[in-house]
């Protein structure tokens, strides 16, 4: 037997009763467990077995398939959001966590990551559109790749004249607005704010605990927020269907 803590990223219907759910736990990273008739019970385990709920679990190993034994839930983060939009930006987390974790690898470091923003989504600690950059950035940073944003590619320069950086998906570097223009470079870039350029540079090295803890200015938030989306998006070969949800629900509001 199991004992662990879990986030359930994922609930599918099996059969009349029953449900698979996908869950981020702490001891064996993501693992696929069976819930026997969930669908029939209203019990506390049925509950803590809904997507978005960080659960206590006792799970039964058995010879080809975890099943779920019992399980109490610690917080429901689904209950807790109180609008769509924050709704869809959980699911597009945790689709995120589902595709990019490899199955029964150890992952505490990235289940401390997905609680904290959602959390953060939760309570409304920021903008949406920051907790979305920082979470997609902070998972590339897990799964060993940054982008190469620390100084231009050509000529060293920390910092643009004109506070615009050009960088390059396809090579991942950056550049100074001079050597974008000497070498002709700006259509193969996107042009960003230093604004978003010291936030991403904060965002890769903070401390677990402090990766939400800066501000930027509405201007330099949608620069972030489409910086971190390309590049999480040019590194890994994914379609992400939340995604798409996410960016539907917030074009209504
Ligand atoms: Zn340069």
């Amino acid at each position: 037997m199991i004992s662990t803590e879990g986030l359930i990223l994922k609930e599918q219907s099996v059969g009349e009763n029953d449900k698979l759910v996908t869950i981020l736990t702490a001891s064996h990273g993501i693992i696929r467990c069976f819930c026997k008739r969930a669908k029939k019970l209203i019990s506390k385990t049925s509950s803590a077995c809904q997507a978005m709920t960080y659960s206590r679990l006792e799970i039964y190993e058995g010879r080809e398939k975890y099943i779920i034994n019992e399980a109490e839930t610690i917080k429901s983060f689904f209950d807790a959001f109180s609008d769509l939009e924050s709704l869809s930006l959980g699911y597009y987390l945790c689709e995120i966590a589902m595709k990019t974790i490899p199955e029964n690898m150890p992952s505490d470091e990235y289940l401390q990551l997905l609680l904290n923003c959602l959390y953060a989504i939760s309570i409304k600690k920021k903008p949406l559109a920051q907790i979305k950059a920082v979470f997609e950035l902070r998972t590339m940073l897990l799964n060993g790749v940054v982008p190469n944003i620390l100084f231009c590619n050509e000529c060293g320069t920390y910092e643009s004249d004109n506070g615009i950086m050009y960088f390059d998906y396809a090579n991942n570097c950056i550049y100074c607005a001079k050597c974008c223009s000497k070498n002709l470079l700006a259509p193969h870039c996107l042009a960003v704010s230093m604004g978003c350029i010291t936030a991403t540079r904060y965002c890769i090295t903070a401390e677990p605990k402090r990766i939400l803890s800066f501000d930027l200015l509405p201007s330099s938030m949608a620069d972030l927020e489409k910086f971190s989306e390309s590049f999480f998006l040019s590194q890994n070969d994914m379609h992400y269907s939340t995604l798409d949800f996410y960016k539907n629900i917030k074009q209504l509001n």
